[in-house]
């Protein structure tokens, strides 16, 4: 992408989105399309194709979303396949009726079967039954990627689907109730510490195992894709299976390619915080699908290599937390 690229970040108030604003504007790049949820309803097709034919943008960073945690994703059900659908749809249809260049759509490792072989592949997309938890978004989130294909392969666009692991970073959501893992965990034992609480209660067993990517770096993969010379990027877009045979689809994991258990977590959360109170695990709510990791060797053949650990990462995530909620 040239610095004067024209660039729509759909989502760009998210986690996902926010991450990659800040990784263009310091790198450079000076055009930059935005538009905040008020300003334009992507679930909106008329609007949504009426922004796309007035500003053209070249390139096309799709984090538009509506997302949440293991809760939220049972509870809203509807409104996450919904949702999700009509504002892929919409930007996808538009992107190719305005002549994008490359789109880039997000997702979640949560696509993958409930009981993919570990580290999760690419090639494991559609293989066996989706974790129930968070199945809409999921099924959503697939057609997105099948439609990505489709667009590909009828049109000749170029839109690969990238599906990032777990994330978390500054401008998280901290909602108590339908945050992720991370950011009710920081909420939790802030709240506890200030609180001088006797216990912290953790949702599930503590067994499940999940991977964590600092949001930073993962914006930073998203923009190294967007940027790979063709010949390096067109064969990301996977095969036509209609011509090849082979069951290759537009897409590639963005990951760290290690994972703990969610009790090892709250460990090194309550570390971080410096909480010194107990640690219970409240075995009535859900524990999600047992682990997922990412096979990230599709994404380090490109040559890019996440560059914040854990723990670092928490820090810096805890800071956030605390200068959102002006606890310090
Ligand atoms: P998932 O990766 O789609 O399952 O989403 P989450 O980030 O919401 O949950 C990850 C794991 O952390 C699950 O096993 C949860 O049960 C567990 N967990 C433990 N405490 C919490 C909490 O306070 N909030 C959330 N969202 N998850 C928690």
């Amino acid at each position: 992408m040239e610095k004067t690229a024209k660039i729509y970040v759909a989502g760009h108030r998210g986690l996902v989105g926010s991450a990659i604003v800040r990784n263009l504007q310091a790198a450079g790049y000076t055009n930059l399309l935005l538009r905040t949820h008020a300003e334009l309803e992507l679930t909106n097709q008329a609007a949504t194709s009426a922004f796309f034919e007035a500003e053209r943008p070249q390139y096309v960073f799709l984090a538009a979303a509506k997302v949440g945690g293991i809760l939220a994703n049972n509870i809203y059900s509807a409104d996450f396949i919904r949702d999700n659908l009509a504002i892929q749809c919409n930007i996808i249809h538009s992107a190719y009726e305005t002549g994008v260049q490359r789109l880039m759509f997000l997702g979640s490792s949560c696509i993958y079967p409930k009981l993919a072989p570990q580290p999760m592949k690419e090639e494991s997309l559609l293989t066996g039954p989706l974790e129930p938890t968070n199945r809409s978004y999921a099924l959503a989130k697939i057609a997105g990627i099948e439609m990505c294909w489709s667009y590909n392969r009828q049109y000749g666009t170029k839109y690969l689907a990238a599906m990032p692991t777990n994330l978390y970073g500054p401008g998280d959501n901290y909602h108590p109730d339908n945050s992720h893992v991370i950011p009710a965990l920081l909420r939790k034992f802030n709240e506890a510490k200030v609180a001088q609480a006797k216990e912290v209660v953790v949702w599930g067993t503590g067994t499940p195992h999940r991977e964590f990517m600092y949001s930073e770096d993962m914006a930073a993969a998203c923009v190294h894709i967007m940027n790979l010379p063709d010949d390096q990027y067109e064969p990301l877009l996977g095969s036509d299976e209609n011509k090849t045979g082979r069951f290759e689809p537009p897409l590639i994991n963005i990951g760290v390619g290690e994972d703990l258990s969610i009790k090892a977590l709250a460990q090194a959360i309550q570390t971080v915080v410096g909480y010194t109170g107990d640690v219970v695990f409240d075995t009535g709510k859900p524990d999600g699908t047992p682990r997922k990791l990412m096979d990230v060797s599709k994404l380090r053949s490109t040559g890019f290599y996440a560059s914040t650990p854990l723990l670092i990462g928490l820090k810096k995530a805890n800071a956030d937390f605390v200068r959102s909620q002006g606890l310090r």
